[in-house]
């Protein structure tokens, strides 16, 4: 299914893949990569290649969000330095890849993010937020023009990302999720469900409260 926000574009495979969002040339996230037939397919319909893809960033190192980097040839691999690791050593535990049942390939990424960090991808200038606590390197995009926060599975619409598992931190999960309510996002595209389209800072509101009352 493919669903266009602005001149960003969503594109969801499966249940297990991650969003994967598309900018241009860039894409963010690639899914688990199991589903390479139907990503080849949508990509032909909106006049796109794996081979025409330029930049592929991670939000953080799961295999349903990096499983698919190695169908895009040409392009540069872009990961938050902590996150990193995971990648190289290709890791099964931390990179959950034993979880999905699928097999990730050892790959040294081609470009390390580090918070603060500006990335010009299409005609938006997007700042790197680093917000571990999903995975220690796991990042957001925030666009403050436009006030879109791409944010991995750090928040979705209904619920925060899991900390239950290896390289998880709950306490540095929600020290995040204040960081991104301080942004006032107005949209959210998350790596997981549907994307919210206004008031985006408003949920994450309701998140943080949610966890106050436990
Ligand atoms: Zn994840």
């Amino acid at each position: 299914m493919i669903q266009k926000i602005g001149d960003i574009v969503l594109i969801q495979l499966s249940e297990l893949d991650s969003n994967i969002y598309l900018i241009g040339n860039t894409v963010i996230d690639s899914g688990t990569g199991f589903n390479f037939t139907r990503l080849y397919s949508l990509l032909k319909s909106l006049n796109l290649s794996f081979d025409s893809i330029q930049q592929v960033i991670n939000t953080h190192c799961h295999f349903d969000h990096i499983g698919g980097n190695g169908y895009f040839l040409n392009a540069k691999i872009a990961i938050h330095s902590e996150d990193a690791k995971v990648l190289e050593t290709a890791d099964p535990e931390l990179s959950m890849a034993g979880y999905f049942d699928g097999k990730l390939k050892p790959r040294k990424p081609d470009i390390l993010l580090e918070d603060g960090q500006k990335l010009k991808i299409g005609k938006h200038q997007f700042q790197v937020i680093h917000t571990p606590g999903h995975t220690p390197g796991s990042i957001c995009l925030f666009d403050p023009e436009k006030s879109i926060l791409i944010s991995g599975d750090t928040v979705f619409a209904d619920g925060v990302g899991r900390t239950d598992i290896p390289g998880g931190d709950q306490e540095k999960l929600y020290f995040s999720i204040q960081k991104l309510i301080g942004l006032k996002p107005k949209v959210l595209l998350p790596g997981h469900g549907k994307p919210v389209l206004k008031d985006a800072y408003k949920v994450l509101q309701a998140l943080e409260e949610e966890r106050d009352s436990i």
